[in-house]
């Protein structure tokens, strides 16, 4: 792309030389679309790192662990706050990178005050009611569940697990298809699980920001506005209760991450950013019936 545009402005000047007097429609118009690709780089290409598991093995493991998680947390059966969040994840999945991952995303809504969000390999998210009272409007809910199914999409979790466990995964693994058992039950033995320590929910710092642009991505895509997610993540920063500190410790920032993200959103292609459900304000409103427990410092 880069040139294309130094060539033409090579033959642009020798144009201008031969006629010195103005730009025809057409050259103009050529002008400012090569102006404007230049602007736009494109979105930065990311791909899931080193993996032992296969995309199946995700998949499995996955339900494995959110069958656990919805034992142990208070799930929400309110039908306007599933809807709401269920239309927007249906949204960001029917975008090309999380198309072609071949992952099929679910979505609950936890009642926790903690402000988190959480997606477990193969694509079970789980959303917290202190994540949907934080957010100022419906991007910077997308901006977060973008970034959670990115790290299902870049399969963050396996990923974290197969270099932890690196010499005793692949036995781990073959045993499961032998046995036919549970993938999290073998897994454990290894000390890989969920809880406060779980590899598979606790990511890296450049994790995060693969998450971070990714994200952005999706929820660009879906017509949300992705500086709405490094807006949001100023407002977490600049709190310093338990809740935000949740979200903290579970996706670890990474340097510049606001400005990061800004970066992102201006390489992507120009669009306007105007879509809404429209149910932001009945979704707050369902919120406001629903009893949390008290928090907890740790994701289940
Ligand atoms: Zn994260």
């Amino acid at each position: 792309m880069r040139r294309q545009t130094s060539m033409h402005f090579r033959r642009k000047r020798s144009s201008l030389v031969s006629s010195t007097v103005r730009w025809s429609k057409p050259a103009l118009v050529t002008f400012l679309l090569l102006g404007m690709a230049a602007a736009a780089q494109g979105p930065t290409e990311i791909k899931p790192g080193f993996n032992l598991f296969t995309k199946q093995q995700d998949v499995q493991l996955g339900q494995e662990a959110a069958a656990k998680i919805r034992q142990k947390s208070v799930m929400v059966n309110d039908p306007t706050l599933n809807a709401y969040v269920n239309a927007i994840g249906r949204r960001l999945a029917a975008s090309p990178e999380a198309r072609d991952s071949g992952f099929s995303f679910t979505f609950a809504v936890v009642a926790d005050p903690a402000i988190n969000a959480y997606a477990l390999p193969g694509g079970p998210m789980f959303i917290n009611t202190g994540l949907l009272r934080a957010v100022d409007n419906e991007a910077q809910l997308a901006g977060v569940m973008g970034h959670e199914m990115s790290h299902v999409i870049l399969r963050h979790g396996t990923n974290q697990a197969s270099k932890a466990e690196i010499l005793q995964l692949p036995l781990a693994l073959a045993a499961q298809i032998t046995d036919n058992g549970s993938l999290l039950g073998e897994l454990a033995q290894l000390g890989i699980g969920l809880g406060a320590d779980s590899v598979l929910l606790k990511f890296s710092r450049t994790d995060e920001s693969q998450a971070d642009l990714m994200g952005a991505h999706l929820m660009a895509e879906a017509g949300y506005n992705p500086t709405q997610l490094a807006k949001f993540f100023d407002k977490l920063n600049a709190q310093d209760n338990l809740g935000a500190l949740v979200f903290l410790s579970d996706h670890p920032n990474p340097d510049n991450r606001s400005r990061a993200i800004r970066q992102e959103a201006a390489r992507l292609p120009r669009q306007t950013y105007g879509y809404q459900t429209g149910q932001f304000q009945q979704m707050k409103r369902a919120l406001a019936t629903i009893k949390e427990p008290p928090p907890k410092l740790n994701t289940p």
